[in-house]
């Protein structure tokens, strides 16, 4: 398995690991795009949202989870913050496991596309 996700997620490719459980694992974005960018992504090789099976849908409640606890822990949760899922090319997805981006610690873009 050549994806970046999955090797990271195995420890082959090291990351800035903040949070991880059985299901899923929080780091910190390679090239951030705002003060506080961390991707939250399932263990589990998913390719994308288009690839999630219906009975998988909990585990993007999960990822919420997850991603609203960072935020408190980033200081980022009463000043706001936004969680993205790009899906399939046109949906700007460049890395094809399924992942989270939590953006936050600056005011961004009023542009949601
Ligand atoms: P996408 O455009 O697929 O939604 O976002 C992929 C994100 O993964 C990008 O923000 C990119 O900076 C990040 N990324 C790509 N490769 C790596 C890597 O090896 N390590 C980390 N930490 N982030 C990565
Ligand atoms: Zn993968």
């Amino acid at each position: 398995m050549d994806c970046i996700f999955c090797q990271i997620v195995d420890g082959k490719i090291p990351s800035d690991i903040v949070y991880q459980d059985e299901e899923v694992i929080a780091f910190r974005d390679i090239n951030p795009v705002a003060p506080a960018h961390l991707l939250i992504i399932p263990k589990k090789h998913i390719p994308s949202l288009t690839h999630l099976a219906d009975v998988e849908t909990p585990l993007i409640g999960h990822m919420v989870k997850v991603a609203n606890q960072l935020a408190r822990k980033e200081g980022i949760a009463e000043s706001g913050y936004r969680l993205v899922i790009n899906s399939g090319e046109q949906g700007g997805q460049l890395v094809p496991h399924l992942h989270m981006h939590l953006l936050g610690g600056r005011r961004l873009s009023d542009a949601i596309g």
